[in-house]
Parts: C-alpha cells; structure tokens; sequence
C-alpha cells in the first residue's frame, strides 16, 4: 500500500521463469554487450560502468531468442519428461533474458531517464509478450503435465512437487487445458479487458487532473500551508484563471481536508474527489467496470471457477473467498464500533471549538487531526534530528539483523554500482560465509519513481551442490544531507526503512534449492508479512536506544516521545481500518457476482454500505470509478484484502515476539527458518503455523490496533 515490494513489471520478471546454472550456450562478446556474457565481478554485481543505453534492447531480443530455443529444446527432448529435464529445465531457463531484464527493471524506476524511458518503450512490450508466449506453448505444457500427473510415481520429493504444481498451474491458469476455440477466446478476453483496464486508469487521469475547483477569495485559504496555496495559484493562473485551484489528486485533496478551516472548501473538495470519474460524461467508468466485470466473469467460468472471485483466491493463502471474507469481517465489526466512539471525540472537539454543526464525511480529517494534536502534540521537527539515516541503517535494521539472525555487513567500497548515491555491501552469515549482496539507494533523483521498494538483481539458487546468492536491493527516496545536516528522517521514514529491509531479509536469507520457489517469490497474501512485521522493531527499546541518537549531542531519544509514538499509533485506527475493509469488502462484492444484466455502479455500492452496516461518515477507501488497484489492473482484483490479510499473520506474528521478547533468539530461528528462509517450499499456512505454533488469529490485529 504504502510501499510496495515490487514494480508490477518486477512482478513479471519474477513470476517467469529465471535463470540458472544452464550449459553455457552464450556466444563469445562480439559487441562487448555486458548482458551477453557471464558477469565476472565479484558475486556477480552487473558492471553498471560498462552498461550502455545501446546494449539493453539487442541484449533483450537476444536473451528471447536465446530462451526461446531453448524452450524448443525441453519441449524437444526425445527422453520422457522428467522432474530434471523438463521442469527444473524450465525453471533455470533464460539466463541472458532475466540478466538485462533485472538490470532494465531495477535502473527504469530508479534511474528512468530519458533515454531509459525510450528505451522502456520498446522494451517492456517485448518482455510481456515473451512471457505470455511461453505460457502459450503446448509442447512444453503437455510435458509439464505428464510430470505433474505422475509426481508420486516419479518419486519427487515435497519440494520438487511444489515447483512442478506451481509452474502446471500458472499454465493452467493462462489456458493450457482449454481447446483452440476456448483458447483463442481467452486471449480476446484478456486483450479486451486490458484496452478496457487502461481505458478506466485514463478516465481517471483526465478527471484529476481537469476537474477542478476555483477559489477567488483569499479567506478561504486559511489553515492550508504556503507551499499548497502557491501551487493553487499557479495551477489557476496556468488555466487562465483569478485566485487559486484544486485538483483532487493526492497531496492536494489531503492537504485540503487535513488543513483547511473553510468548511465549505474542504466539503466541494470531498465532493469533487469521491465522484472522480463519474460525472455520467464521457470520462464515466460505470461502463468499463460493468464490461471489465463481466469479462472477468466469463474468464473464470472458461477455466472451471463459478466466479472470478473463486478463481482469484484459488491460488493464494486463502484458498477461498470464505476464508477471505470471514477473516475481514472479523475485523470490520470491531472497527464500525471505534469509528463510533472516534466520531464521538472528534464532535466533542468541535463542539468546544464553535462548531455549530452535526459532522459529515469531509469534517473527518481534519477534525482527527485537531484531537491527535490536542492528545500528543508534538512536531515532527522536534524528533527528526533522533533519526540521522546512518544510524537508521547500521545501527537499527543492520543491529537487528545482526542480534537476531548473526549476519553481518561489510561496505564494498569498490563495487559496481548504478549510481554513486548507491551503497553496497556484502552480507555474510554467522559462520562467515557469503549470503547475499544488499545495495541501498536512498535519496531522491529527478529520474526516480515515487515511493520506496525491495527488487532482486539476482535471485537465489541453491541445487546440486552449486549455490548461487541473491542480489538485493532497497530503495526510498529520503531527504538528502545538506552541507550541515546528516539525513534526517521522519518516523514515517524510519518505518519505511525498516519494513523495505523486512523484504530484503525474506529475499537474502532464502535457503530455496529452486529459483521458483525462492525469496519472496510466495503468494501475495504472505508477501507484505516479513515487512510490516520488521517495521515492529523500530520501537523496542533495545533497538531505540542503539540508532535514536541526537545527530549532534549523542542524546537517545527520550521516552516522553518514544511514549507517544507508542500511544498515538492506535489513534484513528476505526477509520483507517473502517475505510480499508470497506474497501476490500467491496472488491470481493464486485468479484463474486453471477453476471447478467448491467448493474449501477452507485446502487451497488450503496447496497454494499447497506448490508454491511457502514458508518455513513466514512467512503469507502476508493469508490469503484476510481479504484485502481482492482479496475486499472488485474493483479489486485479480488485481492485488496490481502493488505489486511497480510497485516494479521504480521500483528499475529508479533505476538510472538512479544511474549518471548523481541530479541529472543530461539524465536527468530524459528522465524528464520520457517518464514524468511523458506521461501514458497510449503503451503504458507503450513509454514506460518510451523513458526507460529498455532493458526493466526484476526484478534491479534484488533488489538495491535487498539479495537477491541
Ligand atoms: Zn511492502
């Protein structure tokens, strides 16, 4: 949500097969292309100073050829179709193609310059359309189904079981067992509902930024900051009109709400953003999501599913759109009720304050920001010289780190890197041997996509004696030093360093004998637990008092503040939850119709609210016009919920720690070996309850969040 893992191209690369210890068929460097021959530095960091512009695209169409004969040849194979030669084959397949893809990937969001940019142009087509070849070609399906069929016969072990179900379901789930008519069905399906996803994600790029609200009179600005009320000038000034203007896209619409006095301007502001994208004009999505949905519903129901929602939770944790629903539910009831007694402050508030008026939805902001502040005033500028990045890193996560699992990090001061804002360093394990490379990038560049993110360069390998460690990397974007100040962050910063470098740890202590299953390769429901469950640590004690340190005094932070950072994380948790599940429970709703005739968008959701009994001062986190995460792209359709999902196995997880202790060794040995090394080897649940000694209970969420 916040912070992603990956890129949804990212997601791509991973999802595909990767590259492994294959008989060397690269040719000799004619070119000096980088991506053509095995790298021979050091762990194999690519040679970022050798990297030219002009060697990503002939490195990428000879990566695809290269991996498409390749796929011939383990089709071709004249044995019967083995573990070995078919879908291990598979699996270390295309070593030039993931090489240029991983480098192309990281350097297009960390350093997409222009002439990277020209190049993603053509490149990423490319990319996606030889992934979806190979999941279209019969010959190697047929073989991988053999395999699959026979698994107890062939005698494999759990393991090699798992990689061969994970690979015959991606197939099967792109089509493999439909006939040619079904088939050449599917593929319309899929390309109508991308020219219709993409239509939608357009409505509401117009509508942000082309819908807008003038203001002409000054007074009507008071409360917002100078920063915000130059930008409106400008903005009107740049439509050619008097005064100021408002869009509703994110900076500007929550700085309206959280800030602005004018009860009037926060209320045209709240109306302008939750009817993005349905004006009942041309740029109106109601239709696309009738057509997406129905699409969607047809789409299931030719690959065996009753309904899309069915199909979207088959192949991850949840395994069923019950087990999805009933875990939100469990939540949902605790958080209405605290939206009520939060409503009940924030009136009380206003009341005292002059407020001669009942609150609705656009008062909520704002008046929450006005109790928080009451209740644990204190600035964020008071606390961020506590929080010098260098200390962040080697004194808080790298600490961590190293109490908990032993590992240690040596700078490599003379490593390849991408840009000279990169560190890199070299990450060994208790006993001395090498683990994994782990490169940060941490300060913002005009060519750096917004946000913060944890990519592999290269995954990890772990078979038949030969061992291959990942290349990991984070990313951020946080302040700068200046010529007399370190980098300092905000608490929010400092959370996000920690949950990136909870990624990182799930991708660079894998123990996983095949790249499929390695890393954080797992289902999306699990993805965000090693995360956000890292973020915990930023808190103990122990860990405060080592990085917390005034950048000038050597102070620890004092626990006047370290008391209300605790406190004030549970405060609003009825809204912000309120407004989450909500949300997701809308997706499911969506997802989980029998379709036949169109159906309005607003009634649905109305009808949604209704059942659910939703607090009529809070919208749903996105309305459906403009809920991207589901419309825009399929990847989280029926699959909001894994946020919560994901969100209970960490505030469960936790506990544990908790009642051991958070430095407890033999805790993070079990965490170690069950969550962070094991990859996708075993049903996460499976894997979860190993570590857990229990299955997760929804409870531990409502009470991290302080709703019971
Ligand atoms: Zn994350």
């Amino acid at each position: 949500m916040r912070k992603t893992i990956v890129s949804l191209l990212a997601v791509a690369v991973l999802a595909l097969p990767a590259a492994g210890k294959t008989p060397k068929k690269v040719k000799a460097n004619e070119n000096g292309n980088p991506f053509l021959t095995e790298y021979t530095t050091k762990y194999k960091i690519p040679p970022f100073e050798k990297i030219k512009y002009e060697h990503y695209l002939p490195a990428l169409e000879e990566g695809i050829k290269q991996h498409n004969q390749e796929i011939v040849r383990i089709s071709a194979v004249k044995m019967a179709p083995t573990f070995e030669n078919t879908v291990l084959a598979l699996d270390n397949s295309g070593e030039v193609y993931n090489r240029v893809c991983a480098v192309f990937v990281a350097l297009n969001e960390s350093d997409a310059t222009p002439e990277m940019q020209e190049i993603a142009e053509k490149f990423i087509p490319l990319m996606t359309a030889h992934g979806d070849e190979i999941y279209m070609n019969d010959a190697l399906f047929s073989r991988i189904k053999t395999v699959h069929d026979n698994a107890d016969k062939m005698g494999l072990d759990p393991v090699q079981k798992r990689l061969v179900e994970k690979y015959y379901k991606k197939f099967v789930r792109k089509g493999a067992l439909l006939n040619a008519e079904q088939k050449e069905e599917l593929m319309e399906i899929n390309k109508r509902e991308s020219e219709l996803m993409l239509a939608f994600g357009k409505n509401i790029m117009h509508d942000m930024s082309e819908c807008i609200i003038y203001v002409t009179d000054k007074s009507q600005l008071a409360g917002l900051s100078q920063e915000v009320i130059d930008g409106a000038a400008e903005l009107a000034k740049s439509r050619g009109h008097q005064g100021w203007a408002f869009t509703a896209t994110s900076s500007t619409r929550l700085a309206v709400l959280n800030d602005a006095d004018n009860r009037d301007l926060r209320e045209r502001m709240y109306k302008l953003y939750t009817t993005t994208a349905s004006h009942g004009d041309e740029w109106d999505n109601s239709e696309n999501i009738n057509k997406i949905l129905k699409l969607r519903q047809r789409k299931a129901r030719l690959l065996g599913f009753e309904t899309y929602a069915d199909y979207a939770c088959d192949p991850v944790m949840a395994k069923t759109v019950e087990n999805a629903e009933d875990l939100l539910m469990q939540i949902w009831r605790p958080a209405i009720k605290k939206v009520d007694q939060e409503v009940a402050d924030m009136q009380k508030y206003a009341d005292a304050h002059g407020a001669n008026f009942k609150l609705e939805p656009w008062d909520y902001y704002y008046y929450a920001g006005k109790v928080k502040a009451e209740r644990y005033s204190f600035s964020e500028d008071e606390v961020r010289p506590y929080f010098e990045l260098n200390s962040v890193v080697k004194n808080g996560i790298f600490y961590v780190a190293n109490k908990l699992y032993g590992i240690t990090f040596t700078e490599m001061k003379d490593a390849p890197k991408y840009n000279p804002e990169v560190t890199v360093y070299d990450v060994k394990d208790a006993n001395g041997k090498h683990l994994a490379v782990f490169m940060t990038d941490y300060f913002p560049r005009a060519t750096k996509a917004q946000g913060a993110w944890m990519n592999e360069m290269q995954s990890a390998y772990n078979y038949n004696g030969v061992v291959e460690r990942p290349i990991v990397y984070n990313v951020g974007s946080f302040n700068p030093p200046t010529k007399d100040t370190p980098s300092l962050l905000s608490i929010d910063q400092v959370e996000t360093v920690f949950h990136e470098f909870g990624h990182a740890l799930h991708g660079m202590m894998t123990q996983v004998a095949y790249r499929g299953l390695a890393g954080t390769n797992v289902d999306r429901d699990l993805v965000e637990m090693p995360s956000q469950i890292n973020e915990h640590w930023m808190l103990v004690p122990e860990v405060l008092k080592n990085y917390a340190k005034h950048y000038k005094t050597g102070e620890v932070l004092p626990q006047r503040y370290v008391d209300k950072l605790i406190e004030s994380s549970k405060f609003n948790q009825g809204f912000m939850t309120t407004e989450l599940v909500g949300a997701a429970l809308l997706d499911i709703e969506w997802h989980k119709i029998n379709w036949c005739d169109d159906i309005d968008v607003k009634a649905f959701e109305r009808s949604v609210a209704k059942r659910l009994h939703m607090p009529k001062i809070i919208e749903y986190r996105y309305r459906s016009p403009y809920f991207k995460h589901i419309f825009n792209d399929e990847q989280y359709a029926c699959g909001y919920y894994t946020y919560l999902w994901s969100q209970v196995l960490e505030a469960d997880g936790w506990e544990r720690f908790q009642q051991e202790g958070p430095m407890n060794v033999n805790v993070a040995n079990d965490y170690r070996r069950y969550i962070l090394e094991a990859g996708d080897t075993d049903d996460a649940m499976t894997l979860y309850k190993k570590f857990r000694g229990k299955a997760p209970d929804a409870k531990a969420l409502l009470r991290l969040r302080g709703l019971e």
